[in-house]
């Protein structure tokens, strides 16, 4: 009996990974699906599209890899602090470590050609699959017509004539494969990125150029939570804008960090550095006071917790225009 050819497909859960599965199923491959995790991305589309689809997927932690290319991009960044052609090098490298590991066939990607200008014309692919290390054994089932027919095609593992010839940025041919095989609940195709929001990369600049990196990387995970607001080149605080971001920040930061409260009117719970100096401190105060709910006027009365104990002050909130300056986006 002839063995069935295995392939692992990248699973981010947008449609074009999707329809990737769906076309190697659809020629008798075994496919298991395998999606990356980090504080910039998580997995969570990537785990209902395979239960949708009825695959096994495997979730690989990305954060030290992400975090390497934002920081040293060789092929450059896009947008925002996207560092897209690196990032999905060594996706795909990762995939084909696994793909040994287990004993798969090769490595399937969603990637269409010309989908975007920068990452995906044939050049991008190109060195994409030439720094992924695993070029002859990488798919894209999508648009592999077009493209250089790579072992698993030159062996017949699968049929390429009967692989779509997806080319650029028109997504009608996607939606009615879609239709094809009954896919029906996928995403927008842009978003789910982190680096690529403008905002999200300024504050993550801000970190690197200020602070670096926590070794437990609380700081990078915390980027995502709050307003952030930088008050010198040492000292940054983060006031939650909303109850569930207090909540989040409560339990998310450092226990070294300062939890400052106005306890006399609901309002944010603000964060701040452990060494912060107290002219700061009285800023940092002033600033989640201008957040709190004022009932009267008059100073405002916050409160400063840490691990040696909690202290009070009382001060001026500051005006919408005076916080504007310390936002860093
Ligand atoms: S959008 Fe984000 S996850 Fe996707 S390739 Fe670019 S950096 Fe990586």
């Amino acid at each position: 009996m002839e063995k069935q050819v295995k392939a692992l497909s990248l699973l981010s859960g947008g449609l074009d990974s999707q329809l990737a599965v769906c076309v190697l199923r659809e020629q008798g491959i075994h496919v298991e699906g395998i999606t990356f995790s980090s504080p910039f991305f998580g997995p969570e589309k990537g785990t209902a599209a395979a239960r949708a689809l009825g695959i096994k997927q495997h979730i690989i932690d990305f954060t030290e890899d992400i975090l390497e290319q934002v920081q040293h991009p060789a092929h450059g960044l896009g947008g925002a602090m996207n560092p897209c052609i690196d990032c999905h090098a060594v996706m795909i490298r990762r995939a084909g470590e696994l793909m040994e590991k287990l004993g798969f066939d090769f490595i399937a990607t969603g990637e269409v050609l010309a989908q975007r200008p920068m990452s995906q014309n044939k050049q991008s692919l190109g060195v994409v699959a030439r720094c992924s290390k695993y070029e002859d054994l990488l798919v894209r089932p999508l648009s592999a017509p077009l493209l250089p027919p790579t072992k698993p095609i030159r062996e017949g593992w699968l049929d390429v004539e009967k692989l779509p010839r997806f080319s650029g940025r028109n997504r009608t041919p996607q939606i009615q494969l879609a239709e094809h095989f009954g896919l029906k609940d996928y995403p927008a195709p842009a978003g789910g990125c982190l680096l690529t929001e403008e905002r999200f990369g300024k504050k993550l600049r801000d970190l690197l150029e200020h602070e670096g990196l926590d070794t437990d990387r609380t700081n990078v995970w915390l980027l995502s939570i709050g307003r952030h607001l930088r008050l010198s080149d040492r000292v940054k605080i983060i006031v939650g804008s909303c109850k569930a971001e207090n909540e989040l920040l409560r339990e998310k930061a450092r226990p070294e960090d300062l939890r400052i409260v106005c306890p006399d009117q609901p309002g944010p719970l603000t964060i701040a550095p452990a060494d912060i100096d107290e002219e700061a401190l009285q800023l940092a105060c002033a600033i989640s006071a201008r957040y709190a709910k004022k009932s009267k006027p008059g100073p405002v009365r916050a409160r400063i917790s840490g691990p040696d104990g909690s202290r009070e002050l009382f001060v001026e909130p500051l005006s919408p225009d005076d916080v504007q300056p310390y936002f860093i986006a």
